[in-house]
């Protein structure tokens, strides 16, 4: 089996202190004896680079269960979403609407390819981005809009795609936390003309690093494929009719992933298992939100977040720390990416910006226990007293 330590290493990085060896950490990859023996095997054939089976069987596997034609593996999810960024040709003097709560990668994305990330407000119960205020920041230079399922619910593509096809935009999903969420059955991955995901330690599924793009567009799959082999075109060696990237993923890597997606559903029955669990041991606690699950949506929690509001008496910073003491991991919602220095904004975004003040991720991994679950609900029902 895989040592504890080492699948512990990547969340002891930012401590200061030693942690308690109870200490239940915010997420924790599920590896098993699967990924060691396709690992190995990648080793022994010494396909270890791009070439080998398992880059073509992941893909195929992946491209399935999201229910879309093509899945073109990258390096990882900010690839990803440079790559299907860059294909659709997006560039300098292009807009993209990007939400102005998510992770940085959504607007670096955009910012590498030259274009201007300009960001829209969310909804304050799904917290994903918000169709009106999209609709008032469209531009004559606007090319597409980035809606980013965040923390796991999907963003309103209904909402989103009308608005896309009334100004003929391109809707790239970031799907890098929604691995398995859907609307109305409908998995993400897509719901727009292209997606990306994130194989990271912390996503749904892993490949160390890793990353896939997703579409039904043949033509766009055929563009991302040479765009991430250096721009060199499948019929001439060494022949490149423009400037590419290497994004591509190791065999070593789609091993891992190749394996994962044999318990993909089972992470995901898990992950529901547990936000029911934190459903109701959560219930009632006066100034303590939890999350949302739109009629028709399917949320599959990647991070189960919950708001930290008054009357409750500890303030969400506070709360951080009181379960840290008890031996729990949490973080905070993530900052307003116009509030960051390469992006600062005028007019900070309202229902962002108040969501990052008190929104917070608890541990939410798919090896929680019953038993660590309901000790994190006591905990917070405890310092409510
Ligand atoms: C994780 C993540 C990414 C980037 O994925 P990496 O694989 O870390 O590059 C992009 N967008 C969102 C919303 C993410 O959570």
């Amino acid at each position: 089996m895989i040592p504890t330590q080492l699948s512990l290493l990547p969340f002891l990085e930012h401590e200061q202190s030693p942690r308690p060896a109870n200490f239940i950490p915010v997420y924790e990859p599920w590896l098993g004896d699967l990924e060691l023996e396709y690992v190995t095997e990648a080793v022994r054939s010494s396909w270890i680079s791009s070439l080998g089976k398992y880059v073509q069987q992941f893909e195929a596997q992946f491209a399935r269960f999201c229910g879309v034609a093509h899945g073109i593996s990258t390096s990882n999810g900010t690839t990803a979403l440079h790559l299907a960024l860059h294909a659709l040709g997006i560039g300098p003097g292009d807009e993209v609407i990007v939400p102005a709560l998510t992770f940085v990668a959504s607007a670096n994305a955009v910012h590498y390819t030259g274009a201007t990330p300009v960001f829209a407000d969310v909804d304050p119960v799904t917290w994903t981005l918000d169709p009106n205020d999209v609709a008032r920041r469209i531009t004559p230079r606007t090319r597409a809009i980035m809606p980013v399922h965040l923390y796991g619910h999907p963003a309103p593509m209904d909402a989103i795609n009308e608005l896309a096809r009334a100004h003929n935009l391109w809707v790239v999903e970031d799907a890098a936390e929604a691995h398995g969420a859907a609307i109305r059955g409908r998995r993400t991955g897509g719901l727009g003309h292209v997606a990306a995901f994130s194989f990271f330690a912390n996503k749904v599924i892993t490949t160390g690093e890793g990353g896939m793009v997703t579409t039904n567009d043949e033509a766009l799959a055929n563009r991302c494929r040479m765009l991430r082999d250096h721009a060199m075109p499948p019929e001439s060696r060494y022949w490149h009719n423009e400037v590419g990237f290497n994004y591509r993923l190791t065999n070593l890597q789609a091993a891992v992933g190749v394996a994962q997606m044999t318990r993909i559903e089972e992470f995901l029955r898990r992950k529901r298992t547990i936000a029911g669990l934190y459903q109701t041991g959560l219930a009632d606690i006066p100034g303590i939100t939890l999350p949302t699950e739109a009629p028709g949506y399917t949320n599959i929690f990647w991070m189960y977040s919950i708001l930290v509001q008054k009357p409750y008496p500890l303030s969400r910073d506070e709360l951080i720390v009181a379960l840290r003491a008890e031996g729990i991991d949490s973080r905070p919602f993530f900052h307003p990416l116009d509030t960051l220095p390469p992006y600062r904004s005028a007019e900070p975004r309202p229902t962002a910006l108040a969501l990052s003040r008190v929104g917070l991720n608890l541990p939410s991994s798919p090896r929680l226990t019953d038993g660590q679950v309901a000790f994190i609900c006591e905990t917070i029902r405890k310092l409510a007293r």
